[in-house]
């Protein structure tokens, strides 16, 4: 089973057109056909052995019927039934059980009805008993068996109930004494149930296919809209409702640090080189934060208009004042052009706070000590973080780029 949906437009469109297609010919193209397996074959072997046990109690409950018509053969019916298909089918069951591929676990359920289906023709043939030939009928029930409770896939149960009607024809054949009108009644009756069984097979297997492409589409889509719903759509980055939950994830840990981020005479960068330049300045940016933060302990957030927030599980002040410093260097190396002020590069400056090793630190309170930390930077002339590192004051960790091979240019 896949964690989380792998949601592209081009697994949805792939979704809707097999589902326009039709797939008469009941299967899906190869990756979707690889992920229906996937994501239904071990279900589909349980559901297998359950009613494969279902199916072996009844079939040898048929005993009884056995003994009723031909006592003569009733030897012979034990050990079939008893002696040869149940032990056989029980040993299939286990292997079943390690979910194998579908050609396997198919292929292995189509054998064994047709093996199930020679036992009536054996006993009838070598009985001499009068009412033999009413043994023909359990040979219906294995192909109803077969393609509706067991609902072994359609390609398979057609070749295996296509070898029942050449049994069944050919034991009406064989079978002496049989008047005419009788057999051709039969064999009638008994096409007619093979015919009806072959439907309905085909009908539940492309609805349940259908049911499953249209709960997948569902769920992709549904994933879809989670991740939308958290990201903020300009940057990427997570957005405020992903950061409430954040905070909320980080409840108890015992240090948590944020750093607050905002782009130095933001305004006038607007003004001067118009919004749209202003848009692709804060996805430069963003890209920037990122990069330098270490997958999975950190995340970055757009806390609004120009401002990020970068919220750090396990990280003391120290350690949060040089990845601050990293960024502010990186969004400075980056010379992003602002031709309105003197320092003709984009610049921004930081805030850092940190829960001191306080797990009952409230989230506002982070916020609001790094909101005031960031006002002081931005007294102190922008282009910086506050407060400074002082003497004395050791990071846990070297400056080194922790991260990935993106920041490995970075400090
Ligand atoms: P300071 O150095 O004090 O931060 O000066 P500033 O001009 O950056 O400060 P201020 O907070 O007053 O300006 C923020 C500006 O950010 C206002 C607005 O023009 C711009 N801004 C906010 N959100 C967006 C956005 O989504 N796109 C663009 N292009 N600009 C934005
Ligand atoms: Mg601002
Ligand atoms: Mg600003």
């Amino acid at each position: 089973m896949q964690p989380a949906e792998a949601g592209t437009d081009s697994s949805i469109g792939l979704i809707d057109r097999t589902i326009a297609g039709g797939f008469r010919f009941m299967r899906f193209p190869r990756s979707l056909e690889r992920r229906f397996e996937a994501d239904t074959g071990p279900a589909r072997s349980r559901e297998l052995i359950v009613r494969s046990l279902l199916g072996l109690a009844l079939f040898n409950v048929f005993l009884l019927s056995d003994w009723a018509l031909m006592p003569d053969t009733f030897g012979s019916a034990m050990l079939m039934r008893l002696g040869i298909v149940t032990p056989l089918a029980l040993m299939l069951l286990v292997i079943t059980a390690l979910n194998p591929p579908p050609v396997f676990r198919e292929g292995v359920q189509a054998a064994i009805v047709v093996m199930a289906s020679m036992i009536p023709p054996v006993l009838i043939l070598t009985s001499e008993r009068p009412w033999r030939e009413a043994g023909h009928h359990g040979i219906l029930l294995v192909v109803m068996f077969a393609t509706m409770i067991q609902r072994i896939r359609f390609w398979y149960v057609l070749v295996a109930v296509i070898a029942i009607e050449g049994i069944y024809i050919a034991t009406l054949a064989n079978l002496p004494g049989i008047a005419a009108p009788p057999a051709l009644s039969y064999n009638m009756v008994f096409a007619g149930g093979v015919i009806f069984s072959l439907v309905a097979s085909y009908n539940l297997e492309h609805e349940q296919r259908l049911a499953y492409l249209l709960g997948l589409r569902d769920r992709i889509t549904n994933s879809e809209l989670e991740t939308i719903s958290r990201s903020d759509p300009l940057t990427g980055l997570g957005n405020r409702r992903s950061l409430d939950e954040a905070f909320e994830a980080l409840r108890g840990e015992p240090e948590v640090a944020v750093l607050l981020l905002d782009i130095d005479h933001f305004k006038i960068y607007n003004d001067s080189q118009g919004h749209q330049a202003g848009d692709a300045c804060l996805k430069q940016i963003a890209d920037i934060i990122s990069a330098e933060l270490h997958d999975g302990t950190d995340a970055a957030f757009r806390f609004g208009g120009e401002e990020f927030l970068v919220l750090m599980r396990r990280e003391n002040l120290a350690n949060a004042l040089l990845v601050a410093e990293r960024i502010r260097a990186a969004i400075e190396k980056a010379r992003i052009p602002h031709r309105a002020i003197p320092m003709g590069v984009v610049t921004a400056s930081l805030g850092a706070a940190s829960s001191f090793g306080n797990p009952q630190t409230e989230p506002e309170d982070l916020v609001a000590a790094a909101d005031a930390a960031l006002y002081a930077a931005k007294r102190d002339g922008r282009n910086r973080v506050w407060p400074r590192l002082r003497q004395g004051d050791r990071p846990r960790r070297s400056l080194q780029p922790r991260y990935s091979a993106r920041s490995a240019s970075g400090a």
